[in-house]
């Protein structure tokens, strides 16, 4: 580890490592019910040490971390896979598209990275439970991540949340509490559960190590690209903590002088739920419906959009949208082309790489890298709305003969 502060991204006020754990005091306040976080805080490294410290060849990434090593638990996340995908890319009009497949950690979701370092820092604070109210997979990936090292998860989730997710997080003994409503009323209450009971909040972007936890993957392809960055990235979006994470990770290795540039940033959303993308091309916020297949990325007051627009503008990308139709045609066509099974958020990139082609806003031999964040097994519901799962036959050949023949 080498030396950090917490710096507050509204008011840019710093901050000691245990002088505050959540929000800027001055700004966090400022918050309305309803609208996203002020006084997010963001971890900024001493990065001459980074500099001299860092070495290409023994790939150290402790520097990178605002955690001691010792602290982590046993609980593995990370080095997924990343590799090119020559047919999906030829596909879609493209020739260097390459898939960053996070949904192979091991809760299935990009999730895990964060969870990891939050649950190191109870771990260094002492904390004994960990509190957070999830759309699903950081709910999923903190039950498995508390149960490696012995910690409570303490789990706020809307009921609607896919069964499989639920019974993830009850699998690895989460408390879990199914709310009525919405992720947005989640995150509200699990504010007030560690107000009134203590622990340690895990919710995203209002702890800041779940930023620098997701940024992890952002450091990881550039790692797995030799070291190099590539052209685009396109991330689904809902709170939009794991598109500040992308763009922390170049931003720390730019800072540290270990690169020139940054990749731009594409966000993607659903049609029907995208308030960050309203933000990025408007300038002004308004709530969205969460009403998408793509429940990871279904937020109606997303907690991280100013980071996230501040990603998307700062590193020359764009954003966009895509719907229900278009989500489902890009997981089935992901499938059959890579042989990766994603969620229907994850999914939504391939759609999002469709629209590219027809807008012309990537040149077709630019690397671009897909950002798949989580597994397709978390959300079977969703999968089988556009297949059909055969009839049984009778054991003979005549039978199935009969069967490939209806087929045809
Ligand atoms: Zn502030």
């Amino acid at each position: 580890m080498v030396e950090f502060y917490y710096q507050c991204n509204d008011c840019n006020k710093r901050y000691q490592r245990d002088e505050v754990r959540y929000l800027c005091p001055a700004c966090g306040q400022k918050t309305k019910p309803g609208y996203p976080l002020q006084g997010v805080l963001s971890v900024r490294f001493d990065y001459d040490s980074i500099r001299q410290r860092f070495k290409s060849d023994r790939t150290d990434w402790s520097c990178f971390y605002a955690i001691e090593d010792r602290y982590f638990p046993p609980y593995p996340v990370g080095n997924t896979p990343f590799a090119k995908v020559e047919s999906l890319g030829k596909d879609l009009g493209f020739t260097n598209v390459w898939v960053k497949n996070d949904g192979l950690n091991p809760s299935g979701s990009l999730k895990d990275r964060a969870s990891q370092l939050l649950v190191a820092e109870a771990n260094r604070l002492d904390e004994k439970s960990i509190v957070t109210a999830s759309t699903g997979n950081a709910a999923c990936s903190l039950a498995a991540a508390a149960a490696a090292a012995g910690k409570r998860a303490i789990i706020l989730v809307p009921h609607t949340a896919p069964q499989e997710k639920l019974v993830q997080m009850l699998i690895h003994g989460a408390q879990v509490i199914p709310i009525k409503g919405t992720y947005d009323d989640a995150f509200r209450l699990s504010l007030e559960f560690t107000q009134s009971y203590g622990g340690l909040n895990r919710n995203t972007a209002y702890h800041p190590l779940t930023i620098e936890g997701k940024k992890t993957v952002g450091l990881e392809i550039w790692a797995q690209n030799n070291f190099t960055v590539p052209d685009v990235i396109v991330v689904p979006v809902g709170d939009g903590v794991i598109i500040s994470g992308v763009f922390k990770a170049f931003e720390d290795l730019k800072k540290a002088g270990l690169t020139d540039r940054l990749p731009r940033l594409v966000c993607v959303q659903a049609e029907s739920s995208a308030a960050v993308h309203h933000f990025i091309t408007t300038g002004e916020f308004r709530r969205a419906a969460p009403a998408s297949i793509a429940d990871s990325i279904s937020v109606s007051v997303p907690s991280n959009i100013f980071m996230a627009s501040r990603a998307v503008h700062e590193s020359g990308g764009f954003s966009l949208t895509v719907n229900e139709n278009d989500i489902l045609a890009g997981q089935s066509l992901l499938a059959r082309r890579t042989g990766i099974f994603a969620e229907p958020s994850a999914a939504a990139t391939v759609a999002a790489l469709a629209k590219i082609r027809d807008t012309k806003s990537v040149d077709a031999d630019d690397q671009i890298v897909l950002l798949v964040t989580g597994h397709g097994l978390k959300d079977v519901r969703s999968a089988k709305l556009n297949l059909l799962i055969p009839d049984a036959v009778e054991p003979n050949m005549e039978a199935i003969n009969a069967m490939l023949t209806a087929q045809k």
